[in-house]
């Protein structure tokens, strides 16, 4: 589950890493009791408004902006709030821009200027570790750092069996050129910012930019916090920071019927059961000429209410032209599935699309009997071969 940039930075105060003061706004009122909040607090006008959507890049995209007053400000809030940010990461039609965060500016000039730094913590799957990787070149430029220069991102795995050592936080501190008092803050922020990462279940934490001030004071300026749904039962205060505005819709359904479902941008729909096999369907679907127009893996029982959850959240993708259903029957019979299919399909009715259903395994024969029998617009298949000569056909 992915989180918004202010819920971020709400999980890392609560573990003592620094983070810039604050508020969030929903609505322009809001904004402007915010901005005079803010200004109270720190004794000065200047700050920053940021749009708070699930996607980076806001910088890039225009979502970032400061203002040296508040009428600027507000002027400010009133430009993003309701825009729809388009972003590198957001695709053409982006998003909409629903709640503001407005905080103080920390980038103040003075003896030394302040610098961007860069700094993560995430599971390295392959070594079974945790992995905080951090840069001196932090900023909006990262990934062409970690493309082009990718000696600059210093890397640090922590065994999770031993946790966070002190003399790793120190070495990646000193690795970053960090000396003095900011030296000794990064070391407190690093030691916090794991302990969040761990106590949240977290599966990634991105601070771009790690800020060190002007007076030498090191703050989180931007906060990324990414959860592992697989670990959010633990966590009610988590996951009530959801925000369903900024996902899916069609997975959101999905997930609610207990779908395993990816919206893709192709033609040819699929209804799978097992991950594997769903990845082996959308090479088939590739191989005919169709583009898949979503992952869905149905699980381990599929049955007459998951297939028609599953159609219907398929069925309401513009895109689709023709739907692949493929099914082994293992632990669920065949005749099972087919039965299921035909009762799902009369259940929604008007289905104008035209259906393949592969069967294998278990009492296949009977289930394609029971799909050519059923006097509806499907079609069965035995093979992978023929499902794709199928698809072939009703896609052209
Ligand atoms: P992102 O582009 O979505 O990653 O959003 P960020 O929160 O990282 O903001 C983008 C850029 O805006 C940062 O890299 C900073 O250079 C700049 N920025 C963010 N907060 C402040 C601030 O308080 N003051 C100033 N001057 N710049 C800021
Ligand atoms: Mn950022």
């Amino acid at each position: 589950m992915n989180l918004h940039e202010y819920q971020s930075k709400a999980i890392l105060q609560r573990y003592g890493v620094a983070i810039p003061r604050g508020y969030v706004a929903e609505t322009l009122e809001q904004a402007k009791e915010v901005i005079a909040k803010l200004s109270a607090d720190t004794g000065s006008e200047k700050c920053v408004v940021k749009a708070q959507i699930h996607a980076g890049g806001r910088g890039k995209g225009g979502g970032v902006k400061l203002a040296s007053n508040s009428t600027e400000a507000l002027q400010r809030a009133t430009d993003i709030l309701g825009m729809q940010l388009i972003t590198p990461q957001t695709g053409a039609q982006g998003k909409k821009v629903n709640k503001l965060l407005i905080e103080e500016n920390v980038y103040q000039p003075g003896a030394t200027e302040p610098k961007e730094y860069y700094m993560s913590i995430l599971l390295d799957r392959a070594k079974g570790c945790n992995l905080i990787m951090a840069s001196a070149e932090g900023g909006m430029n990262i990934e062409e750092v970690a493309e082009s220069h990718p000696e600059k991102i210093v890397k640090e795995w922590i065994d999770p069996r031993v946790g966070l050592q002190d003399f790793q936080a120190r070495k990646v501190a000193f690795a970053l050129g960090l000396e003095g008092q900011a030296f000794k803050e990064a070391i407190t922020f690093i030691k916090a910012l794991y302990k969040a990462y761990m106590e949240a279940d977290a599966s990634m934490f991105e601070i771009n930019p790690l800020l060190k001030t002007s007076d030498n004071r090191i703050l989180a300026a931007d906060a990324k916090v990414n959860l592992d749904d697989n670990a959010l039962y633990r966590h009610a205060d988590l996951l009530a920071m959801r925000d369903l505005n900024e996902e899916d819709p069609l997975e959101v359904e999905a997930k609610d019927s207990d779908l395993n479902y990816v919206k893709l941008d192709g033609n040819v729909g699929c209804m799978v059961n097992g991950a594997g096999l769903a990845m082996a369907t959308m090479d088939i679907i590739k191989i005919s000429g169709g583009e898949p127009a979503n992952f869905l893996d149905v699980g381990g029982g599929a049955n007459a209410k998951t297939v028609e959850a599953g159609f219907r959240i398929i069925l309401k993708d513009p895109n689709v032209k023709a739907i692949l259903i493929n099914i082994f029957g293992g632990i669920v019979r065949c005749d099972r599935v087919a039965n299921g299919v035909v009762e799902a399909y009369k259940a929604i009715g008007d289905i104008q699309i035209p259906i393949i259903v592969r069967l294998q395994g278990t009492n296949a024969a009977e289930g394609a009997k029971i799909i050519d029998e059923s006097g509806l617009k499907v079609f069965s298949a035995v093979t992978l071969k023929e499902a794709a000569d199928r698809v072939k056909q009703v896609i052209n």
